[in-house]
């Protein structure tokens, strides 16, 4: 395997309290630190919670993510907040979660403008890609696959992302998501996910050249029970862990399980 570090995400989501947030991440904390584990791991609180976790996880090894953030860095934008303020609590962020495409009904341009600005201002940026069930059963996967990663690397916003990737690959994560399997329980099989994390490096590879130290996730699904059978994959690079991710055990678990040593 090529010096791909694994990465485990844990993505919140619209989920815990203001207590919760903060046991959750304490908890976490210290299994991960007395496991030794040497996975990178990055959590997504949502918004409220960003800076009561940041101030648990200052000084720690665990990295901090935002689910969503403007690419805009100012302006008449109410609600919004932008990568630019981010930046300053934040070390990563999401980009095209399924949720964000389908309950916000977000496309490419808002997800390549995204990685422009992340990239840009060094942020550790997971881009979600993934079939639906109906593409799945249509025999559409490839097809999704490829068309979502073009869409954020065609053009002249494209090369400027191409530019971006190639200066520190390690930056960019993708996180392959089938939508079937997300919050399901069904997990996509071991042999699929991996001929997909091939595909997606060689689609990648049409507009970088540094696409074998891009890191590729699997998202969907993942728990301490089929952890460790995805993190033997040679293509797989980490996992990005909704659910999951609530419970400090079984979090600390699929970190675990994707530990260089473990693999
Ligand atoms: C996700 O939301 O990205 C995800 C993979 O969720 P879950 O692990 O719950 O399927």
């Amino acid at each position: 395997m090529l010096d791909r570090r694994p990465i485990v995400g844990g993505n919140w989501k619209m989920n815990m309290t203001r207590d919760g947030a903060n046991r959750l991440c304490h908890s976490l904390l210290v299994r991960a630190t007395e496991s030794k584990i040497n996975t990178e791991i990055i959590l997504y609180p949502p918004y409220v919670w960003l800076t009561d976790v940041a101030d648990i996880l200052s000084e720690s090894f665990i990295k901090l993510g935002a689910q969503d953030g403007l690419a805009e860095s100012n302006g008449a934008i109410t609600g919004g907040v932008s990568l630019t303020m981010l930046s300053e609590l934040v070390d990563g962020l999401l980009v095209g979660h399924s949720e964000r495409r389908n309950i916000f009904e977000e496309t490419a341009d808002k997800f390549s403008q995204q990685l422009i600005a992340a990239l840009g201002i060094g942020l550790l940026t997971t881009y979600c890609v993934g079939e639906n069930q109906k593409e799945q059963e249509a025999g559409l996967t490839y097809q999704v696959l490829e068309k979502q990663i073009s869409s954020v690397f065609e053009g002249a916003t494209g090369q400027q992302l191409s530019q971006l990737v190639n200066a520190k690959p390690a930056a960019l994560v993708i996180a392959y998501e089938p939508v079937w399997a997300i919050g399901t329980g069904l997990v996509a099989h071991v042999t699929d996910v991996q001929e997909r994390a091939v595909f997606i490096r060689n689609e990648i590879s049409k507009y970088c050249n540094v696409s074998q130290l891009v890191r590729i996730q699997y998202g969907g699904s993942v728990n301490q029970k089929n952890a460790s059978e995805l993190a033997a994959l040679e293509d797989v690079d980490g996992a990005l862990v909704g659910g999951a991710s609530l419970d400090s055990e079984e979090f600390a678990s699929i970190c675990a399980a994707f530990s260089t040593g473990s693999r």
